[in-house]
């Protein structure tokens, strides 16, 4: 029989060490994977997005070919305005963001760009042009510094600074012993979900894509720091063609146009007021989360 001989306590080092670089593997992998879903044609050209209008023309997709999950989905967000997605949960909406980023292409109809297909071009240009605030933001174990100017490959200190005055989290982060210098992470300091969410916006103000995704930003919050940043969203998505995949219908309300899933299915479409004149399963969802005083999610409203 073989003897170790290795002390106890190096042992956990090493695991937490292997269980944390896995950790960070398996991000880089999952990323890897979805990319691998999808390649570059050889004669794929820049995107050229100005103004940015997005559009969806009859659009089937399936991640298994056993189950369809989207179904003739068609809509346009006209260039430099809102469209929030609402419906339960498994309705297909953050598969449209997905789609959109091109992590998957679809089986029928196309997502065009200013009139470019995305299977025409190159996807650096498509993620360039794409800003995401997701649910939950994934902080890497560097500084805060980088952590921000990771939106933008070369930016400045100053630059950094400038996106982290507008995200409203300068203050917070000059506060830190170590400042700009400060780790975040999973082995570093450990930021609130408000927080990291700021961190995102600074990211993607860095960035200053011509196209936005919002999938559920703010639902992991508290609904004072909720409504904090959800004016800070608004503020950046302005002329900026958006995609909310919103949680509380009272923050989608002034949206252009609001497309209502279910099944993966567009049900019902519209602005907030022709949404709630119509009687449907939009109304519905207002009525029943106004009586829950709005503390309830779209999706809990619909479940
Ligand atoms: P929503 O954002 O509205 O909650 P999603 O777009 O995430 O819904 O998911 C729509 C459907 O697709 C769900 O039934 C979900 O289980 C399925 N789905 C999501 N991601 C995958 C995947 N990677 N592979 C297979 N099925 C998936
Ligand atoms: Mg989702």
């Amino acid at each position: 029989m073989i003897q170790l001989y290795i002390p106890l306590n190096f042992l956990g080092v090493i695991y937490r060490e292997i269980k944390q670089s896995l950790a960070d593997m398996e991000r880089l992998f999952s990323l890897l994977d979805q990319n691998r879903e999808v390649a570059d044609t050889p004669d794929a050209r820049p995107l050229v997005a100005q103004g940015a209008q997005v559009k969806f023309a009859h659009v089937d997709f399936s991640y298994e070919t056993k189950r369809q999950i989207l179904f003739d989905v068609d809509f346009t967000i006209p260039a430099g305005t809102t469209t929030a997605v609402v419906g339960h949960s498994g309705s297909g909406k953050s598969t449209l963001s997905r789609l959109l980023f091109r992590f998957y292409d679809v089986n029928a109809g196309a997502i065009t760009i200013d009139g470019q297909d995305l299977r025409g071009v190159t996807q650096d240009s498509l993620r360039h042009a794409i800003g995401i605030v997701p649910q939950d933001t994934v902080l890497f174990n560097d500084t805060i510094e980088y952590n921000i100017g990771y939106g933008k490959p070369g930016a400045t200190h100053d630059e950094i600074v400038a996106a982290a005055r507008a995200a409203s989290i300068h203050e917070f982060i000059e506060s830190l012993p170590d400042g700009y210098a400060s780790m975040v992470g999973e082995r570093g300091l450990k930021l609130s979900g408000g927080e990291k969410q700021r961190v995102a916006i600074a990211r993607t103000l860095l960035k200053n894509p011509a196209i936005l995704i919002f999938d559920e930003a703010t639902s992991a919050l508290d609904s004072k720091s909720e409504q904090a940043i959800q004016a800070q969203l608004k503020e950046i998505a302005k002329n900026r063609t958006t995609m909310v995949i919103a949680h509380r219908l009272s923050t989608i309300a002034d949206a252009q146009q609001i497309l209502v899933m279910d099944h993966g299915r567009i049900v019902e479409r519209g602005t907030h007021q022709a949404l709630l004149a119509k009687g449907g399963m939009y109304e519905q969802m207002w009525e029943r989360q106004q009586a829950r005083g709005d503390e309830e999610t779209a999706a809990e409203a619909l479940a």
